[in-house]
C-alpha cells in the first residue's frame, strides 16, 4: 500500500447565536477580514465562504447570519442560509459566547443535538472570564451537548485557533478541492466592498439605521496601481438618506474614509471610493429587492 497522503476537503460550517464571534473566528482562521464583525447583532447577512488551501487539504469555512426568530423577509432568508448549511457540513463549528446558555430556536439545537457528522463547540470569548468560570461553563455543555468536542477559544485575541484547526484536518474526510487552490472565497470584490461599507455605518449610526441599509457596488475598475469603486448606499425611507449623509456630508465622509482605509489594506491598492445615498423604499420587504441585493436565487 502507498504511504502516499490523500487530499483532504471539506465544508465546515459556523452556526450559533447573534453576536457570539462568529465572523470574528472566520478571519481568524483564514488569515484575511473577509467577514464584517461589529458589536450588533445581525451583522452577517449573507452566507461567506472563507477558503484555507495547501497541498494536502482544502478546507471551506463557512460564516453564516445568527440564529434569530425571523420578523420580516430578509430574516426568513437569513436563516434560509443557516439552514443550507446544516445541511452541506462536513464538521459544524457550534459557537457559544463565555456565559450563554443554548441556542433561541430549539428546532436548530435539536438538529445540532441529533447531528451524525463531528460537531466541535467552541467556547469564545474566554478571555472575558477567569478558569474557575470556563470550568462550570465546560460542565455544562458537556452534559447539554455530550457528542460535541468543546475547544475554549478567543477568535479576537487569536487564542485557540490552531488546536481547533488541526482537529479540523483530523476529521475532514478525504476528497478532490471543490474550488481552485488560489481561491480565498466564493465572494465577488464588489460584495467585500459592499459589506465593508456596511460594516462602517453599523458602526457609526444606532437604531433601525443600520437595518434599513444595503449597499451596492457599481462600478469596480482595477486600474493596476489604484481602484476606482463607485457604490449606492440604498435607505428605506428619505429621512433616513438626510441621517447618513449627515451635516454637510460629515457622515458620508466618516464612511468613506475609513471604509477605504479598510479597502486598500485588503486589495492591497490605492482605492479611491465614491459614494452616494438613494432611497430604495421598504426593499427588506420585497421580493424583487432581495433577489437584486443576493438574499434570494
Ligand atoms: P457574529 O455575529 O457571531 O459574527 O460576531 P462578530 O464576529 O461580529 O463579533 C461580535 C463582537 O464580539 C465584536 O465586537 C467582536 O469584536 C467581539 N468578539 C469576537 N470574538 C471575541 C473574543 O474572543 N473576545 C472578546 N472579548 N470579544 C470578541
Ligand atoms: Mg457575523
Amino acid at each position: 500500500m502507498s504511504k502516499q497522503k490523500k487530499h483532504k476537503s471539506g465544508f465546515v460550517n459556523i452556526i450559533g447565536n447573534p453576536n457570539v464571534g462568529k465572523s470574528t473566528f472566520l478571519n481568524a482562521v483564514v488569515g484575511e477580514e473577509l467577514a464584517i464583525t461589529t458589536p450588533k447583532a445581525q451583522t452577517t447577512r449573507h452566507r461567506i465562504l472563507g477558503i484555507v488551501n495547501s497541498d494536502d487539504y482544502q478546507v471551506v469555512f463557512s460564516d453564516t447570519p445568527g440564529i434569530i426568530k425571523p420578523a420580516y423577509e430578509m430574516q426568513e432568508a437569513m436563516m434560509d442560509f443557516v439552514k443550507e448549511s446544516f445541511e452541506d457540513a462536513d464538521i459544524l463549528l457550534y459557537m457559544i459566547e463565555a456565559g450563554e446558555k443554548e441556542l433561541k430556536n430549539e428546532k436548530f439545537f435539536l438538529k445540532l443535538k441529533n447531528a451524525t457528522i463531528p460537531v466541535f463547540l467552541l467556547i469564545n470569548k474566554v478571555d472575558k472570564i477567569n478558569q474557575e468560570k470556563l470550568e462550570k461553563i465546560i460542565e455544562y455543555w458537556r452534559e447539554k451537548l455530550p457528542n460535541a468536542k468543546l475547544f475554549p477559544i478567543s477568535a479576537l485575541h487569536k487564542f485557540g485557533i490552531e488546536q481547533v484547526f488541526n482537529e479540523i484536518l483530523e476529521n475532514l474526510p478525504e476528497g478532490p478541492a471543490y474550488f481552485e487552490k488560489d481561491q480565498l472565497t466564493d465572494k465577488t470584490e464588489r460584495f467585500i466592498v459592499n459589506e465593508k461599507i456596511r460594516e462602517k455605518i453599523l458602526k457609526h449610526y444606532k437604531k433601525e439605521i443600520p437595518y434599513s441599509v444595503e449597499v451596492d457596488t457599481e462600478d469596480f475598475k482595477d486600474e493596476g496601481n489604484r481602484i476606482k469603486i463607485r457604490s449606492i448606499i440604498y435607505v428605506e425611507r428619505d429621512s433616513q438618506k438626510g441621517i447618513i449623509i449627515g451635516h454637510k456630508g460629515s457622515g458620508l465622509k466618516t464612511i468613506g474614509s475609513e471604509a477605504r482605509k479598510d479597502l486598500e489594506k485588503f486589495f492591497g491598492k490605492k482605492i479611491y471610493l465614491e459614494l452616494y445615498v438613494k432611497v430604495n423604499k421598504d426593499w427588506r420587504k420585497k421580493d424583487a429587492q432581495l433577489r437584486r441585493f443576493g438574499y434570494k436565487n
